[in-house]
């Protein structure tokens, strides 16, 4: 198969020194991209700006804004047949970028945001046979958001997971996940290392590729 994968933060900036982020360590989607290269597939992996090595026998794209990631994600949609978006994509940027440093007496008390594209939102129309998962990082364990995100953005498989659980969620090597699929099931997985559930996750759209 081929698969294109994101992941790690997106970064806004503000000016050339400053930006909007987020805590996303890239850990989940570089584990994704290094399973599914292990078991054989090509893949092509967009990455925000991570303090990891990206995995052995993937193609790397390097991006820094939602805007670059989205760019990336069309340019390498119609030569795949599964998309991971495991990128905490910045949900706001500044409204605008100044081209010099921002002097800290003229920096504005509440800073003027636009709101990034949806990157999923935006790809799903020419979602057609291809396989969409997505992740859903969440402070709670209700699964209406998951399953809200799961029908919004048209995905066939959203893994969820409680940020706020120790050994779960940013910069860690384990996670604590609930698969949600389009059909309605959900499975809830224990603690595991981050690269077994990316093992589980390519398994998956393995098999549903097979059954489509
Ligand atoms: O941020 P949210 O919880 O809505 O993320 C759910 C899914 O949507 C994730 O897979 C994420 O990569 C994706 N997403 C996106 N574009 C955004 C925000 C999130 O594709 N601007």
């Amino acid at each position: 198969m081929r698969l294109l994968i994101t992941a790690g933060p997106t970064r806004e900036p503000l000016d050339p020194v400053r930006f909007i982020s987020n805590r996303s360590s890239g850990k989940m989607g570089y584990a994704v991209a290094a399973a599914a290269a292990r078991r054989g597939h090509r893949v092509v992996l967009v990455s925000g700006p991570v303090a990891i090595k990206p995995p052995a026998g993937v193609i790397f794209r390097k991006v820094e804004t939602a805007a670059q990631m989205l760019s990336a994600v069309k340019a390498g949609l119609e030569k795949c047949d599964a998309l991971v978006m495991a990128a905490a994509v910045a949900d706001w940027r500044p409204a605008t970028c100044a081209r010099r440093k921002i002097k800290k007496n003229k920096m504005p008390a509440a800073l003027p945001l636009k709101k990034n594209p949806d990157i999923l939102m935006a790809v799903a129309p020419q979602k057609g046979k291809k396989i969409f998962v997505g992740f859903a990082a969440e402070t709670d364990d209700s699964s209406a958001e998951p399953r809200r995100k799961l029908r919004q953005k048209k995905l066939d498989l959203i893994v969820a997971n409680n940020v706020k659980r120790p050994g779960s969620g940013f910069e860690t090597d384990t996670n604590r996940v609930t698969f949600y699929f389009a059909d309605g099931k959900r499975k809830k997985l224990p603690r595991r290392p981050k690269k077994d559930i990316a093992d589980r996750i390519v398994a998956w759209v393995e098999k549903e590729r097979q059954m489509a």
